[in-house]
């Protein structure tokens, strides 16, 4: 998949300099006009690095990122004008991955979203997969910013379902994810886990019926 980055900016000349600086990189590139555009795209996912203008001229962009941070670890860097640098610290309080003060060359913002990529494809770093964020070194995983208090167990499950979702694993396969010798019976372990998992999903807000069961094969997330 290509990397695709999100530049929310309403002054069109930078946008086409910044868009055209990321596509000769080898970068897609995104581009709206509205704090709200913004949101919905990021909503819609498949975007790695957003860009975002901190003067839009419907939500401020500090109000768009503690949006994004309600439901998505994607990393954010801020585009502000010289008389914003005051907020440069409330910036990073909302979640701001960087900063780039205008006026700024589009190299050094194409570097500045190449060094978020690499932060982003580190091994110990946040995976996202839809509303879903898991944070392999932890060992947790978010639902839309929120923190669900798994065991181990249920962390194992949901962890192998976020890696291929709508896929179906069955539960011998889950149980491989997980433990380290296979109990007397997988079946009644696995059930009980997802049971507890799903009462989890239910309590943080998300669907439980997101983990879907099918029967005689075993259990998939729907995407
Ligand atoms: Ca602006």
């Amino acid at each position: 998949m290509p990397t695709t980055i999100l530049i929310a900016e309403d002054e069109t000349a930078i946008a086409d300099a910044v868009l055209y600086a990321l596509r000769s990189e080898g970068m897609e590139a995104r581009h709206c006009l509205l704090g709200r555009e913004a949101l919905a795209v990021v909503r819609g996912g498949g975007i790695d690095v957003v860009v975002l203008d901190v003067g839009l001229p419907d939500l401020n962009g500090f109000e768009v990122c503690r949006q994004i941070r309600a439901f998505s670890e994607v990393p954010v860097i801020f585009l502000t004008a010289r008389n914003e640098e005051v907020d440069r610290v409330l910036g990073l309080e909302l979640g701001a991955d960087d900063y780039v003060a205008k006026p700024f060359s589009p190299r050094e913002l194409v570097a500045r979203v190449r060094a978020r990529l690499r932060r982003s494809a580190a091994p110990d770093d946040f995976v996202e997969r839809g509303d879903f964020g898991i944070d392999r070194a932890g060992h947790r995983i978010r639902w839309r910013g929120k923190p669900l208090e798994l065991t181990r167990y249920e962390y194992a499950v949901l962890d192998a379902l976020l890696q291929r979702p709508g896929a179906i694993f069955s539960r011998a396969q889950l149980m491989d994810r997980g433990w380290d010798s296979h109990a007397e019976s997988a079946d009644r372990t696995i059930d009980t886990h997802v049971k507890t998992l799903r009462a989890k999903l239910r309590a943080a807000g998300a669907d439980p019926e997101r983990i879907r069961t099918h029967r005689g094969l075993g259990y998939s997330l729907e995407p």
